[in-house]
């Protein structure tokens, strides 16, 4: 059993609110780039459980909103910082045996994960601006897609954890068990590398990230306001 706690590391720290994201520039992104399709990681086998925790942020403006993340997010032990979101992880591995006088061997394993996602949520003032919320909505999302991401990296090593346990053998089941767990810690080290790879990669791309994504959900707003006129 493994305990492995990640997140959006320090992705919103002094980004959120660059000038990029501020007020009327959204319009101009609009006209110079296209959105792009999101890629859709594939699942495997194991058994994820999902439970969702949130805590409450206030704040008007962008500044606000990010020092109440600031203030309110999850802690983070490995980084000792706030974040806007996290992911708490418990794997736990069942494997069953079948034994004879010469040798015991592992007939199947089972791995599941057990996950807990704490996310923000916005108790949002009257007086913030609709540009605000428009940025809010598509931060959020894409703090959740993130976070859901780590847990479908979790599952794929699950599930390549559970292909890989019944290729042990050992002379008693006492040697099976202790390989079984020797095998699950180099999968969970290689998840935790993964983590660490993912929140690097999305480090680097969450500015273009999110324009793409406020892009997105700028163009559905305006064909949503044209076939209203029509
Ligand atoms: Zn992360």
């Amino acid at each position: 059993m493994a305990f492995i706690l990640c997140s959006l590391s320090g992705v919103l720290r002094g980004r959120l609110s660059s000038p990029w994201i501020r007020g009327k520039t959204l319009k101009r992104i609009l006209a110079a780039m296209t959105a792009l399709a999101l890629g859709v990681p594939a699942a495997g086998a194991a058994t994820v459980s999902r439970t969702y925790s949130y805590f409450s942020i206030g704040g008007g403006t962008l500044d606000e909103i990010e020092a109440e993340l600031g203030k309110h997010g999850p802690h983070v032990e490995s980084s000792g910082q706030r974040h806007p979101g996290a992911t708490q992880m418990k794997f736990s591995m069942r494997v069953a045996y079948s034994e004879n006088e010469k040798r015991c061997r592992i007939v199947k394993g089972t791995v599941s994960v057990k996950a807990t996602v704490i996310l923000p949520k916005w108790r949002r003032p009257k007086r913030a601006d609709s540009d605000v919320r428009l940025i809010w909505d598509t931060l959020s999302a894409d703090i959740k897609r993130h976070e859901e991401s780590h847990i479908i990296i979790a599952k794929n090593h699950a599930r390549e954890l559970e292909d890989a346990l019944p290729s042990i053998v050992a002379p008693t089941c006492k040697e099976a068990a202790e390989e079984a767990k020797a095998m699950m810690a180099k999968v969970l080290a290689k998840l935790e590398k993964a983590q660490n790879d993912f929140d690097k990669v999305e480090g680097l791309n969450f500015e273009r990230r999110l324009i793409r994504l406020l892009i997105y959900r700028l163009q559905r707003m305006e064909a949503y306001e044209k076939a209203k006129k029509n």
